[in-house]
């Protein structure tokens, strides 16, 4: 598939191609964060993109002890390199606090202490894609904008979000178009933990790792809206290429997890599973093959065409489960 996403060596506005794999450690992976991050790993590599390992650990109160090791483990595992990290968030916040005093300074933030039962009396219609932890946030509840100074870090800092759509072309999903203002409104950039959301977050460190190919489940297509705002509102350009890929969902079409059984790569690993099944299985997702089977890193690589990878999500089947335990 080389070329299909750029030439190895080939610069983006002048910028070095460049990913990240960015698991959080908030548990294990599973069969589908494999499927996703091989897909990543491998168009990076037979494009010539620089792959950077970022540990998303911002979201503490649900980070798991062990996981940020594990993590690195099971991509090792499944035959995954890079060329820098891991970096772990949480080390450096100091761009992110830049980041939240520029957008305050320039009049686009502002502190908000509004709990949800608050929000929620004024933005009455809960919002379909607000998100299962976030309300509406209605422009009629900001205070009067203006240039601000970050006074309290240990407050919520919203974005003004414009009243207008953001349209982007995803390489898996098609063209996008996206009206934050009417889904979430204005979103939480900085939290009372004294730390970036996620939405920051990825944005600041999106840019200064340089990354210009963003690839990842589409339960963040959403949210990519959202950061291309940001990336506007501090400046940030070009915004990275995205492409969102459909999940991987249990038999019920939920979203794999653990209700589906222990899909988690160690589970399989200390089974003793080779790691060449859970990539072949990976493979036969993404079109590959047209049966099951073993696989290396290497070969998934080689025969991975991101062009022809189903558009629909994948429903993990008894018999995905039987090939990994049919040793
Ligand atoms: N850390 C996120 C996750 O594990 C990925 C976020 C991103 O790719 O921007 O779901």
């Amino acid at each position: 598939m080389a070329g299909a996403y750029g030439q190895p060596g080939e610069r983006i506005h002048g910028r070095v191609p460049t990913t990240r794999l960015a698991p959080s450690p908030t548990g294990a992976l599973h069969l589908g964060n494999a499927r996703t991050f091989l897909v990543n790993w491998a168009m990076a590599r037979a494009a010539g993109w620089r792959v950077v390992l970022r540990i998303e650990d911002l979201d503490t109160p649900r980070n798991k002890p062990g996981a940020l090791a594990q993590a690195i483990e099971d991509l090792s595992w499944l035959g995954m390199d890079w060329d820098q990290g891991p970096i772990v968030q949480s080390a450096d916040l100091g761009p992110h606090r830049a980041a939240l005093e520029a957008l305050a300074a320039s009049g686009l933030a502002y502190p908000s202490e509004l709990s949800r039962a608050q929000i929620e009396a004024v933005a009455s219609a809960p919002q379909e894609n607000a998100g299962a932890h976030e309300v509406y946030f209605p422009a009629s509840l900001r205070p009067a904008l203006g240039p601000r100074r970050v006074e309290d870090e240990r407050t919520n800092w919203r974005l003004v979000v414009p009243e207008r759509g953001v349209e982007f072309v995803d390489l898996f999903a098609g063209p996008q178009r996206h009206r934050p203002c009417d889904t979430v409104g204005d979103f939480v950039i900085w939290t009372s933990r004294g730390q970036p959301s996620y939405q920051l977050a990825v944005v600041v460190d999106d840019f200064r790792q340089g990354v210009t190919h963003v690839v990842r489940g589409d339960d963040l297509l959403e949210s990519t809206a959202r950061q291309v705002l940001l990336h506007e509102a501090l400046g940030l350009s070009p915004t990275p290429v995205y492409g969102h890929l459909p999940l991987v969902r249990g038999p019920d079409g939920k979203r794999l997890a653990k209700r589906h059984g222990d899909t988690r790569l160690s589970r399989y690993r200390a089974a003793g599973v080779a790691a060449e099944r859970v990539i072949g299985l990976c493979g036969f997702w993404c079109g590959l093959a047209t049966r099951r089977t073993l696989m290396s890193a290497a070969e998934f690589r080689q025969g991975l065409n991101p062009a022809t990878i189903p558009r629909h999500d994948i429903i993990m089947s008894p018999e995905d489960e039987q090939w990994l335990l049919d040793r």
